[in-house]
């Protein structure tokens, strides 16, 4: 499949993206209540989401990024995590939040729930996605918070990317 900017529809529009973020972050600002937390922002496709909801979150932050691949340049999951750099900080006893694109098969959301309860003793650990695939789902995991549902549909922008391109746009698209 090729996707060309022109083909492109709106599914969520940059205000719509931006109140619901707010919406999340309120969520999340209620539940850790001033304590600190350490953002895990998953890279690439989690920096634009994780750069807009850092800065609705009022309580001490921290930001650490990691790079994980799982698609290369086909617009279906290679059913395989690979772990570009996975460099993380003492996280011992640590409010962790993992901020990802979005959760598809699960298989990326899985091994970092994995990797970090395997490697450390943290003191909470949450998942928070700008999507959630439900529909392709392939192991049994949720994200505790998520901005929007979507259905089998290979979208596009606000770091989301096909072939490396489109991650700029302030939306979320799709091809029909
Ligand atoms: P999972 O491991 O849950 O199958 O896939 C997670 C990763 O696949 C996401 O972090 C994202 O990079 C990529 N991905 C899954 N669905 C889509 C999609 O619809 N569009 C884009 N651009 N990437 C996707």
């Amino acid at each position: 499949m090729e996707i060309k900017l022109e083909d492109l529809k709106v599914l969520y529009s940059q205000k719509q993206l931006h109140t619901k973020i707010k919406e999340v972050a309120k969520d999340l600002n209620e539940l850790y209540n001033g304590e600190e937390i350490i953002a895990v922002c998953v890279l690439k496709g989690a920096i634009v989401f994780a750069t807009d909801l850092v800065r609705e979150l009022n309580m001490p932050l921290k930001m650490e990024f990691i790079r994980l691949s799982s698609y290369g340049s086909s617009t279906t999951t290679s059913g395989k995590v690979n772990a570009v750099d996975i460099a993380l900080p003492d996280l011992n006893g640590k409010n962790v939040l993992i901020i990802e694109d979005i959760v598809d098969t699960g298989l990326t959301a899985k091994f970092l729930v994995d990797f970090i309860n395997m490697n450390f003793h943290v003191k909470t650990l949450k998942f928070c996605a700008l999507l959630d695939k439900k529909i392709t789902r392939k192991v049994d995991i949720e994200p505790d918070y998520y901005c929007f549902e979507v259905d089998n549909k290979f979208v596009v922008g606000y770091g989301l990317d096909y072939d490396g391109y489109y991650r700029n746009l302030p939306y979320i698209g799709y091809k029909e």
